[in-house]
């Protein structure tokens, strides 16, 4: 028996109806240098073009379905880089999604019973904002259990929803309509994020609804290769799709590009820094010229949304000093869940990335994205002793926000 959770098994081996799509690959190399598996390891079957060889061999009926071929598809992290280096437009992320998926389906990967549970209480907003109610308070009153919590002072109870019609009232802006994305983990962990997100977009004059019909985006079933996705995309089409609005607008950017394929152009889905920089944001005073801000670039921003960054005239409004961290571009190593299955993977990706904070300039030194999961893996290079010296991580909207 199948549940909606999982999706009968494939036939064949993945994509043997997809054969057009991996010999799209020229076999160039040029992906192999942005690759950070291939980076880590030096092994042409941990790089881009090995996977993709390794993924046609089989559905050519050349190789046979091994273990190596299993382990190689789960070495990959799903950054991205690779489509953005590749002159042949392969559609790295499409067929990866296909054979992770397939590979969960025929039970030769199992993310695993926490991940399961993670996903089906994901499905359901409610359930999950209550089951992430401990977490939630341990955050507010600044005990942080785990690595991946970064500080912050989540509502306990009020919602995004019941905070953005409040502040509507109060201010009445006249500007762009937007409908926001809130999330299942930003929601229900991070919540204090969507808050600003909220305060800095009606200080700006735009005008924020909140669908409450709205649910998970899917990346994280994207992730894990588990199935439900139709039916989270269709609830979002459902909630999204005939909204009069300007905008669907994300504060997340792995979030943003999930949606954006399940409303599949019938509204634009816009990462708010992006939104906001074609508005000119109201900037902040100067900041202490001492503190130092280093800016990083999720890898579903630059590689997924194909964005060229976070705008400048946004950073400026920040008020800080700031600066491109090194390597920026580079993946952190947290690929959805990716640091949760492949722990030693995803540190040593870190550790290579984070280096510099230890010796970075800077009274206070603050981190800046635009992902709450890139923000949870760059607070694990704090909290498990990677970099030593002591450093704060924000989503840029917070460095924006009136009452940040
Ligand atoms: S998605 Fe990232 S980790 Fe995977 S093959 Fe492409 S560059 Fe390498
Ligand atoms: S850059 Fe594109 S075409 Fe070249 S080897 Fe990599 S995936 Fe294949």
């Amino acid at each position: 028996m199948t549940t909606s959770n999982q999706p009968s098994p494939p036939a064949g081996p993945p994509l043997a109806n997809d054969l057009d799509l991996l010999a799209s690959c020229v076999h160039c190399g040029f992906c192999l240098e942005v690759c950070p598996t291939y980076k880590l390891t030096g092994d042409e079957n941990n790089s881009p073009r090995g996977r993709l060889r390794l993924w046609r061999e089989e559905a050519e009926g050349r190789l046979p379905q091994d273990t190596w071929t299993d382990f190689y598809t789960s070495e990959c992290v799903g950054c991205l880089a690779c489509e953005s280096a590749c002159p042949a437009n392969v559609p790295y992320g499409t067929i990866f999604e296909k054979v992770r998926h397939e590979h969960v389906a025929a039970k030769r990967s199992n993310p695993g019973f926490a991940l399961r549970l993670a996903s089906k209480l994901a499905a359901h907003q409610s359930l999950f904002n209550l089951a992430m109610l401990p977490a939630r308070l341990l955050r507010k009153m600044g005990l942080l259990p785990h690595r991946f919590l970064f500080a912050g002072n989540p509502a306990a109870a009020q919602s995004t929803i019941s905070y953005a019609k409040q502040l509507m009232e109060r201010h009445r802006p006249t500007g762009p309509r937007v409908a926001f994305l809130t999330g299942c983990l930003m929601e229900s962990l991070f919540r204090e994020i969507n808050f600003a997100t909220v305060r800095v977009l009606i200080e700006n004059n735009v005008q924020v609804i909140i669908p409450p019909e709205q649910g998970c985006c899917g990346a994280f079933q994207e992730h894990t290769g588990l199935g439900g996705i139709e039916e989270l995309q269709a609830r979002n089409r459902r909630a999204f799709g005939l909204l009069d609005v300007d905008a669907v607008v994300s504060n997340s950017s792995g979030c943003g590009l999930a949606l954006g394929k399940a409303l599949s152009g019938d509204v634009p889905v816009r990462d708010v820094l992006s939104f906001l920089g074609e508005i000119g944001p109201k900037s902040r005073p100067r900041r202490d010229e001492k503190a130092r801000v280093y800016v990083d670039l999720p890898c579903h921003l630059i590689h997924g949304q194909k964005l060229p960054g976070i705008p400048t005239n946004v950073l400026n409004a920040t008020g800080y000093n700031w600066e491109l961290a090194p390597m920026a571009r580079d993946c952190c190593g947290s690929g959805g869940v990716y640091n949760i299955q492949k722990p030693e993977n995803s540190r040593e990706i870190l550790a290579r990335k984070s280096a510099f904070l230890n010796d970075a300039v800077g009274d206070p030194v603050i981190l800046a994205t635009s992902n709450h999961v890139c923000m949870m893996q760059w607070n694990s290079a704090r909290a498990s002793g990677l970099v030593k010296k002591p450093f704060t991580v924000r989503h840029v909207i917070q460095l924006l926000d009136p009452e940040g």
